[in-house]
């Protein structure tokens, strides 16, 4: 099975893509969610967070993700420290839903697969490309936080040029949806051919 990693920086349209290319059949793993999932209560990856971490849970015992976030954002220690405890279980996961599907090709979305680079598995990676402003505007559209902090994590993102130095494939996503959906459909065909070869 040929495995795909779809990375793109915050608000260059990852989700958007993935959702095209499962409404095309194709499984989408999301390692966002895997990593989200690693760490709901009762997770051993959340006890070994608590251990390593002080201060990082709400009164109910669960992970405080924006407490955690600003932990880590200026202390690469602490940032590795979390890595450590997260990524083997990503990569576990990821194996494990990978043995489990039948598919030409499958799309593992890997937000941050510029900054890490630890996916030897891999044997394309698809690259979602679009300029810094159009990101901006998308990211404050939906999520609605403020300015600065948007700007903050795509200044701490892998720069446009470091994440299209890894690329295999481009989508560019400046343009509508529609493009966007016919570029999905293009790269679907590339990729069946890619697989029966
Ligand atoms: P990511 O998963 O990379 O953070 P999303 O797929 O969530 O990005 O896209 C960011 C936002 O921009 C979403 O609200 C999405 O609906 C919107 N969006 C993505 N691509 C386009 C496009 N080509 N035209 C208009 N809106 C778009």
């Amino acid at each position: 099975m040929l495995i795909i990693g779809l990375t793109g920086g915050i608000g260059s349209g990852k989700s958007t893509v993935a959702e095209l290319f499962r409404q095309l059949g194709i499984p989408v793993i999301d390692t966002d969610l895997i990593s989200r999932q690693l760490v709901e209560p009762g997770m051993p990856a959340l006890e070994e967070i608590k251990s390593s971490f002080v201060n990082v849970t709400t009164s109910a015992g669960e992970l405080d993700r924006l407490k955690l976030r600003q932990v880590i954002f200026d202390n690469a220690d602490k940032r590795q420290q979390l890595e450590n405890i997260l990524h083997p279980r990503i990569l576990d996961e990821v194996k494990r839903q990978l043995s489990e599907l039948h598919s030409p090709y499958v799309i593992v979305v890997i937000p941050l697969l510029a900054e890490k680079g630890k996916w030897g598995f891999i044997d394309r990676v698809l690259v979602i490309d679009c300029d810094e402003q159009l990101q901006f505007q998308r990211t404050m559209k939906r999520d609605n936080q403020d300015k600065e902090q948007i700007q903050k994590i795509i200044k701490s993102q892998a720069s446009r040029q470091q994440r299209l130095a890894l690329a295999s494939d481009i989508i560019s996503n400046e343009s509508d949806l529609d493009y966007l959906e016919q570029q999905v459909m293009q790269l679907d065909n590339e990729y069946r051919k890619m697989a029966s070869n």
